[in-house]
């Protein structure tokens, strides 16, 4: 398979191909929270196959659901046309969602709900009762990550995802994030009382009247390296869009779906998006659906005479991908997934103390179940490690040896278990975890 593989095969991220290729696994099964490759070995998922895998991977009840479906109706296009799951799990999403949202528009990715909530929040300020032509552009944190296509990369804050295309991207603002570890005031929290926001407001103030909208991933950039901000960031810079009149665009594609101990990180802060974008979780790791959520207010500037969203696809709402989406939700409710993750995110917390004590680990950021662990050559100085050192990717190697499946970011680690993870499976996964640190210190 894998020769096969690399005769045909064209993987994402081709700059990481040396290390992906060596530790590359063909997965042939899986069970619960564990992958099992040709060779028949067992691998703790501890990626959620990248933070999707909610509930663990061949769930009964979303595989029954996905076979239901199956006897019924694999697709049907939804222009023109309407179907029960589809209906059915909008009803559900619209009760879950935070604040106001009340129509779903579904596409298939992340990016595209992404791409999805920008159109219509340029053509919102085109055709709303007071309209506003000119608010074409939009105010997006440094370092966020939301998306590979061009609307997406065009307000994303990495470089390297965007360094290629400048020319294809359209222009947006920007206000450094708050990355606490590496505070760009050299400021410390909470004696800092956010001082970044500074910035926020007067980026956001000066290009008020040519902004759509702001956009940002609540609570945490996930991408960037589990960047956590401080308790009422986001809610201050949502404060901030709001008092200039904005729309405000949440990208919970990587928080939505208890990822963070509440369904969508929005509640948290008690933020009210006018649009939100989801995806990743919807289906709990089974198929791809994705959906952007709108008010009323702004779907209603779409409605009359000659007025369209200019946007379809071709998957739109796939019934299969409803239906497991829906069982998704179900099994929420059914295993009690939020309230019994409190327990686990407290005890991750306190096993992840203990990580203090490995020389290399500059920082550990926790928000509900996504963890961040940071790797540095010098805790004082928090130096990195020279980039050709790979540090990360060395631990990965050891976890792998070990049985566990984790990813990089840079030079930090990225934990995100199955929500459903079992108290032994993540005692395991964080003492591979630590125990590849370690080896990787010595
Ligand atoms: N937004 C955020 C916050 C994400 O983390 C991601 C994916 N990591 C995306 C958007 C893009 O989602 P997809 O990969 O499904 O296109």
């Amino acid at each position: 398979w894998q020769n096969l593989d690399k005769s045909v095969l064209w993987h994402p991220f081709t700059q990481q191909s040396d290390w992906e290729a060596e530790t590359q696994l063909v997965i042939e099964r899986a069970d619960g929270c564990y992958l099992i490759d040709s060779d028949n070995n067992p691998y703790l998922d501890g990626v959620s196959s990248l933070w999707v895998n909610i509930h663990g991977h061949r769930h009964p009840t979303i595989d029954q659901a996905i076979r239901e479906q199956l006897e019924r109706v694999a697709h049907t296009t939804f222009l023109g046309l309407t179907h029960p799951p589809g209906i059915e799990l909008a009803q559900r999403l619209v009760d879950l969602a935070p604040g106001r949202l009340q129509r779903v528009f579904y596409s298939d990715t992340g990016a595209a709900a992404v791409e999805i909530a920008l159109k219509m929040a340029i053509q919102y300020w085109q055709q709303c009762p007071s309209p506003q032509p000119q608010r074409t552009k939009f105010f997006a944190l440094h370092s966020a990550y939301h998306g590979d296509t061009v609307g997406a990369m065009s307000v994303g804050g990495i470089e390297m995802y965007r360094h290629s295309y400048l020319s294809l991207l359209f222009p947006h603002v920007e206000a450094r994030s708050a990355y606490c570890y590496r505070c760009h005031l050299q400021k410390t929290y909470p004696s800092c009382r956010m001082a970044c926001l500074e910035e926020v407001e007067r980026v956001i103030s000066t290009h008020a009247h040519e902004l759509a909208a702001v956009i940002m991933e609540p609570l945490v950039q996930a991408a960037a390296g589990i960047y956590v901000y401080p308790k009422g960031y986001t809610r201050a810079v949502w404060e901030i869009a709001k008092r200039h009149g904005l729309l405000f665009i949440a990208d919970e594609v990587a928080t939505g779906f208890g990822r963070t101990g509440k369904m969508f990180a929005c509640e948290h802060e008690g933020i009210e998006p006018d649009l939100m974008a989801i995806g990743k979780g919807l289906t709990g790791g089974y198929l791809p659906l994705a959906a952007t959520l709108t008010t009323e207010e702004v779907y209603r500037a779409f409605l009359g005479p000659g007025r369209t969203f200019y946007h379809g696809h071709t998957y739109t709402g796939n019934p299969l991908a409803c239906a497991a989406a829906l069982a998704n939700l179900k099994v929420f409710e059914q295993e009690e997934t939020l309230q019994r993750l409190e327990l686990r995110i407290a005890l991750m917390e306190e096993w992840l103390r203990s990580f203090r004590a490995l020389p290399i680990v500059g920082d550990i950021r926790q928000c509900g179940f996504m963890v961040g662990i940071e790797l540095v050559r010098d805790r004082k100085t928090k130096t990195p490690f020279p980039p050709e050192q790979r540090v990360a990717v060395r631990v990965i190697k050891e976890a792998r040896k070990r049985g566990l499946i984790l990813r990089p970011l840079g030079d930090v680690l990225v934990i995100m278990p199955p929500l459903a993870i079992s108290h032994p499976e993540l005692v395991r996964l964080l003492d591979i975890t630590y125990a590849a640190i370690e080896k990787v210190a010595e």
